[in-house]
């Protein structure tokens, strides 16, 4: 793999073909969490050795980018065995995208190609889970616990049904079967994206109204706004949003 550094991402290339494109911004991303991890490590754990804390701060400031590049290697697996060529992974803090320059050719490939990257995170979310079942109490079993939570929390957010999110490319893949017309399929899954993101937003308001603050409310807000913004903004961005496809 050959690693160069080309406007904001470092880039390498795959044995398969693609190029993994990350951003400049993953490693402070990590050290940042990192250095999180182990103040509250000290506080919290104050026996293990330094070593031990410093050891687990880092895998556990690394988990979310790794988590991310999990979600996208499934893409990229079922990409290939859906006779797509995949062009490009890019990893960013906040984002991440599996970049392929042409569609699926059926519902099924479709459909496999969308569910390929929450699979992949569920799949390590219960390996994990049985894993800190196994392992005694300390850093193990918290690292654990942590990635089976994180993976959990990324494959299902990932089903919210609106595209350009897996779940709505799997409505789409659902209703151009039914439908055998991928254009209304794309319109029919944008709109139910769309009547989901307002369900959403309507139950985060009623959590708000009845004074009830916290995570459900934030769940509920942020599933909400993505699927209602996420259709116009997919439409906006094109297929390549961050234009990585052919940059040689
Ligand atoms: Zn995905």
């Amino acid at each position: 793999m050959i690693g160069s550094r080309t406007r904001g991402f470092w880039r390498w290339q795959a044995p398969g073909g693609w190029r993994l494109w990350v951003h400049w911004s993953c490693p402070l991303f990590a050290l940042g969490l990192s250095t999180m991890h182990a103040r509250r490590m000290a506080r919290q754990v104050p026996e293990l050795s330094p070593g031990s804390r410093l050891s687990t701060a880092l895998v556990a400031g690394c988990l979310p980018l790794a988590s991310m590049l999990l979600h996208e290697l499934g893409h990229v697996v079922a990409a290939r065995c859906v006779g797509l060529r995949p062009r490009a992974v890019i990893l960013t803090p906040f984002a991440a995208a599996t970049i392929a320059p042409e569609d699926p050719s059926t519902p099924a490939r479709q459909l496999a190609f969308a569910l390929a990257g929450p699979a992949a995170n569920l799949g390590l979310a219960a390996l994990a889970l049985a894993t800190a079942r196994l392992a005694a109490p300390g850093p193990i079993r918290g690292l654990a616990l942590m990635a089976s939570w994180l993976n959990t929390a990324l494959g299902l957010s990932n089903l919210i049904p609106s595209p350009p999110l897996d779940g709505g490319l799997g409505t789409h893949a659902w209703r151009w079967y039914a439908t055998g017309d991928r254009a209304l399929a794309e319109r029919q899954s944008q709109a139910l994206g769309q009547m989901v993101g307002g369900s959403l937003l309507g139950l985060a308001a009623a959590e708000a109204s009845a004074g009830r603050r916290g995570f459900r409310l934030a769940v509920l807000a942020t599933a909400g706004l993505t699927s209602l913004v996420g259709p116009a903004l997919a439409r906006r961005l094109g297929p390549d949003p961050f234009g990585v496809m052919d940059k040689p």
